[in-house]
């Protein structure tokens, strides 16, 4: 059985005192069921975001992660700080990461292993641009960047790992992939992760669809068979908003 899962991915939002605000509203507002739910404030702010969840089942995780244990990494986060704090899951490979900071699918590669040789447990992101999908490459895009990391990992891996396709159009830009448009490409990624690692690798991955979910788009998307979820940005800012996309995921 696959676990059906909704992360909001901060980013670089919110201070100390609104971090403790929105995590207490979300403890007051998130109705309990089968969904697995996570949250990614910024590095700054993991630890008081850990203490302040305090047993309420929602999982702290991070946005990023250093590919190196330790050492002259200015400005850097380790597995090892991670998991001191009790963050056991990151993202790799979101594109704001790929395009900002330059982080290639060699580099990607490279913080996927080595994460997951930490125990760490990854959502992997993914997605084509907007140039790739009008000019109808998205799948050849999309199943390039998944031969450059994700299907290079050994298969007792893929327990760790948990997919987000993201179409870079769609991140923070109000379109939305239709449900169908989703659907599609979570089939297409989960067959060709049962061509490379069989099938029960495939059935048992969760894949996430990213990409201006709101609550009024969520409950369509996470109908579809393949759509396990979603990775949410903007609407996770708002505890409302990010309750109610919760609840669509049912
Ligand atoms: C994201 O950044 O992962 C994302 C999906 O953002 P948004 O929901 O704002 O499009």
């Amino acid at each position: 059985m696959r676990k059906k899962i909704v992360a909001g991915n901060w980013k670089m939002n919110n201070n100390l005192s609104e971090t403790i605000n929105l995590i207490n509203d979300l403890k007051i507002q998130i109705y309990k069921n089968n969904v697995k739910v996570m949250i990614a404030p910024a590095f700054t702010f993991l630890h008081d975001a850990v203490k302040q969840i305090d047993g309420f089942d929602i999982e702290v995780i991070s946005q990023n992660i250093n590919n190196n244990s330790s050492g002259a990494y200015t400005g850097e986060v380790s597995a090892e700080m991670l998991k001191s704090i009790g963050v056991n899951t990151t993202l790799i490979g979101h594109s704001e990461r790929r395009a900002y900071y330059n982080e290639d699918d060699e580099l990607l590669l490279n913080k996927l292993k080595y994460s997951i040789e930490c125990g760490m447990n990854v959502i992997f992101c993914f997605g084509e641009e907007l140039s790739d999908r009008k000019s109808q490459n998205h799948f050849t895009v999309v199943k390039n960047q998944l031969d450059n990391t994700v299907m290079k990992v050994d298969k007792s891996s893929w327990k760790k790992i948990i997919l987000a396709y993201e179409p870079v159009w769609a991140i923070g830009t109000g379109e939305t992939a239709s449900a169908e448009q989703a659907q599609e490409m979570h089939e297409f990624v989960r067959k060709c992760i049962s061509e490379s690692f069989g099938e029960e690798i495939s059935n048992n991955v969760s894949i996430l669809y990213g990409g201006s979910v709101k609550p009024n788009n969520a409950s369509e998307i996470f109908s579809k068979k393949d759509v396990d979820g979603g990775l949410i940005g903007g609407a996770a800012l708002n505890a409302s908003d990010f309750s109610k996309i919760v609840e669509s995921n049912r």
